[in-house]
């Protein structure tokens, strides 16, 4: 096993063109992009497949792609990564992960725990994109129609959370991603409807699940990215998380090669200033994964 030498570690990240059709980079640029970054150990986790036409993302159709496409090459990717994982050792600790999706509600679980198995990867990241087979992430339109199905903001942020914590109970993810990404397309006014009583007790509920079986939290620097002061989760779930005593990670959810990295030194300051001077990795080990806590202090930068 080789011991983290440096806090410059993402578990979220490296989509890539030829797997995701809103990457803008290859899988050879990010990962040579997370060597010049100086990552210890980056995590790769493209999106697992949408198994129904009705997932599918406009941009998606354009390029020709069905639900076919999306899961042969979800299994090219799992080869390619196999590779990836030998071709960078001794530069960079490869690790192969995939993002998980919470569709169709009633099968994801099975298809997702399967993909893992049969793929062999190492570990999953556990997000949480659709409530209620709606999409929250994508685009504003799409998430006005979730907006409209719950009946309001404090609704959708409860119900988002609900979802959150059946997945984490469900998949058991190692890592669990963008864990408040449902507040990307809250207008500013609205979001104090995040941090309501009920919203706030849903949003613990899914953090007591994640104590519970072990989840590390992804400090998502994509927040930084979409215009938010802060990466994903925003300050109080970071401190209920800290509290609760649940450990994190890094996840640069790079999609191009300009992103790697992206945020991480910035995310860095953003836990010191909450008094968390711990992250969790996880190393590949000659029995599987192991995880270990990597100081943000005395380490290597
Ligand atoms: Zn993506
Ligand atoms: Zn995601």
């Amino acid at each position: 096993m080789c011991k983290p030498v440096s806090w410059k570690i993402s578990l979220h990240g490296g989509h890539s063109s030829g797997f995701c059709d809103h990457s803008g980079s290859t899988l050879g640029e990010m990962l040579d992009a997370a060597v010049a970054f100086g990552y210890h150990c980056f995590g790769v986790a493209e999106h697992a497949p949408r198994p129904a036409e009705k997932y599918l993302y406009a941009e998606e159709i354009e390029m020709g792609w069905d639900v076919k496409t999306l899961d042969r090459l979800f299994r090219v990717y799992a080869d390619t990564m196999d590779r990836a994982v030998d071709t960078y050792m001794g530069r960079l600790q490869v690790l192969k992960a995939f993002e998980a999706e919470v569709v169709p509600p009633k099968e994801y679980a099975e298809n997702m725990l399967s993909y893992k198995r049969e793929l062999n990867f190492d570990y999953i990241v556990g997000s949480v994109h659709y409530v209620d087979d709606i999409i929250i992430d994508y685009k504003q339109e799409y998430f006005g129609q979730a907006l409209e199905a719950c009946g309001g903001y404090e609704r959708l942020a409860v119900r988002y959370y609900q979802i959150l914590a059946d997945m984490v109970s469900k998949l058991r993810p190692e890592v669990v991603g963008h864990f408040d990404i449902i507040r990307k397309y809250f207008p500013m006014e609205r979001e104090k409807e995040l941090y309501t009583t009920r919203a706030k007790a849903a949003a613990e509920e899914a953090l007591e699940a994640m104590r519970e079986f072990n989840c590390i939290l992804d400090i998502n620097t994509a927040g930084y990215r979409k215009g938010s002061p802060f990466p994903y989760p925003a300050p109080t779930h970071v401190q209920l998380a800290r509290d609760l005593g649940i450990p994190v990670c890094f996840g640069d959810d790079s999609h191009e090669a300009r992103h790697v990295g992206e945020g991480i030194e910035q995310a860095r300051e953003y836990l010191l200033s909450m008094g968390i001077n711990r992250i969790m990795t996880l190393e590949r080990g000659e029995a599987g994964l192991n995880r270990a806590g990597v100081s943000l202090i005395d380490t290597l930068s």
